[in-house]
């Protein structure tokens, strides 16, 4: 995912704004600008979270600490995106569960969650010798035998070393950036069907609100938003690991959990949460409690996220172009060279047909960034210049009688803001629906080959 360089970027929109003919009737949604960023701190009130409980440590809490990190944050991304609501989910030491915090972050409309938290590690236990104590053992002597057998016990005193014991700091120091796992079990899309709280109601505003669960369409179009959101959430997240990296500390990476990241998996907008230092380790645990080192990682995270808005609004900005200049623009059907021919052919996937007439449909895969192409079938074009967005175009076609392989090429007009050209095709024949990712781009065109046997 390489942004475009600039000349290009203006490139690209002049080409729009010329009125290339695009075509397609508008959909919605488009990439949306970055309005709303919510900040929790993690924890809160009975919820410590965790502790540095180790010998030498300052055996404060993690709650403490996501609160002065996340009030810092709050202000720097006040100070660097005036135009943005940043709103915290506590700003004093209040216990939120993690669905009240969800809540909040949904019932604000929030474009973006940031999560502060610390982390910790299971300390090992250490001991030492403090001095040393008598104690009273005894000899045990055995004597006789069947009924005369006795056991006499003859106590002396021995001289032992005392211990004390106590915890060992941890070694790892330095930040991680945690996502959840979506795309590995769509948890994230189970967990926004089933849970009660989080339900997808009229009065929450959420791309799933228009979506019919119970048709394949449906389904598909909130499997793209949950890849939507954890593409934004990568891209998020990298930057905040490459803005920590310029410190003197560790800049750990990003990690994904599938399971006990609740309040990543409830909210519908892209989510990382952020584990700042190591609690348990006596370098970070100071570096987490000072007035410098929160202001310094607040002002990592407030740098990375204005590099991600700045990306985000750029591509909402074009794609608002393209919607706009789709409206005016007139249908275009033929196109008389063969142009594609140019370009080298990946065969991504052979799918054996049962029967002659089978259905088509494209939708953008990932980012709704305004990616254009061009499909021929059998070398004959059967869409032009066509926008694909998160609604199918639909294809019926039919199965030449004279060929036993039938080609479906798809031509990348652009690269859409994301490179490269993605498209997701969901082929239907009979009862059969197949699934096939295309990539195309300025080099390659995507083919999948029918078979009718
Ligand atoms: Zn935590």
């Amino acid at each position: 995912m390489v942004r475009m360089n600039f000349v290009f970027q203006i490139f690209f929109a002049a080409l729009l704004i010329s009125g290339t003919a695009l075509a397609q009737t508008p959909t919605t949604p488009v990439t949306k600008k970055i309005r709303t960023i919510i900040v929790d701190a993690g924890h809160g009130g009975k919820d410590f979270g965790a502790h540095g409980g180790y010998e030498g440590g300052l055996d404060s809490k993690e709650k403490n600490i996501t609160l002065q990190i996340a009030l810092k944050l709050v202000a720097e991304l006040k100070k660097q995106l005036p135009d943005v609501k940043i709103i915290p989910t506590r700003t004093t030491d209040i216990y939120q569960s993690p669905p009240e915090k969800a809540d909040i972050a949904n019932e604000n409309h929030g474009d973006l969650f940031i999560c502060i938290h610390a982390d910790a590690v299971a300390l090992q236990t250490g001991r030492r010798q403090t001095g040393s104590h008598q104690e009273t053992r005894y000899h045990v002597k055995k004597t006789g035998k069947g009924r005369r057998r006795k056991t006499t016990s003859t106590p002396y005193t021995v001289t032992v070393p005392t211990y004390e014991y106590y915890k060992i700091g941890s070694q790892r120091t330095g930040t991680s950036i945690w996502l959840f796992a979506a795309h590995k079990t769509k948890d994230k899309l189970d967990a926004l069907l089933k849970n009660e709280e989080l339900e997808i109601e009229s009065g929450v505003d959420s791309v799933y609100n228009n979506i019919d669960f119970d048709t394949p369409e449906g389904r598909i179009r909130a499997k793209i938003y949950a890849d939507r959101y954890q593409k934004k959430s990568i891209k998020l997240a990298t930057m905040v690991d490459q803005e920590v990296d310029k410190t003197d500390r560790p800049a750990l990476g990003l990690y994904q959990r599938q399971k006990g990241i609740w309040v990543l998996q409830a909210t519908n907008m892209p989510a990382i949460l952020i584990e700042t230092g190591f609690i348990t380790n006596h370098d970070d645990e100071r570096y987490l409690n000072s007035e410098k080192g929160q202001q310094e990682l607040a002002e990592c995270i407030g740098r990375a996220v204005k590099k991600y808005k700045d990306d985000i609004d750029h591509t909402a900005a074009i794609a608002a172009v393209a919607e706009k200049q789709k409206a005016s623009a007139t249908d275009y059907n033929s196109e008389k060279n063969e142009k594609y021919t140019d370009r080298t052919k990946t065969i991504l996937k052979r799918i054996d047909l049962k029967q002659a007439n089978f259905k088509v449909d494209l939708y953008d895969d990932g980012d709704i960034d305004g990616d254009i192409v061009s499909v021929y079938f059998n070398g004959k074009a059967v869409l032009s210049n066509k926008t694909l967005t998160d609604k199918p175009l639909t294809l019926n076609l039919t199965a030449d009688p004279d060929k036993t392989e039938n080609e479906l090429l798809i031509y990348a007009e652009n690269e859409g803001t994301i490179k490269p050209n993605t498209a997701l095709m969901v082929v239907t024949e009979g009862g059969n629906r197949t699934e096939v990712r295309i990539t195309s781009d300025a080099k390659k065109n995507g083919v999948v080959l029918f078979i009718k046997k």
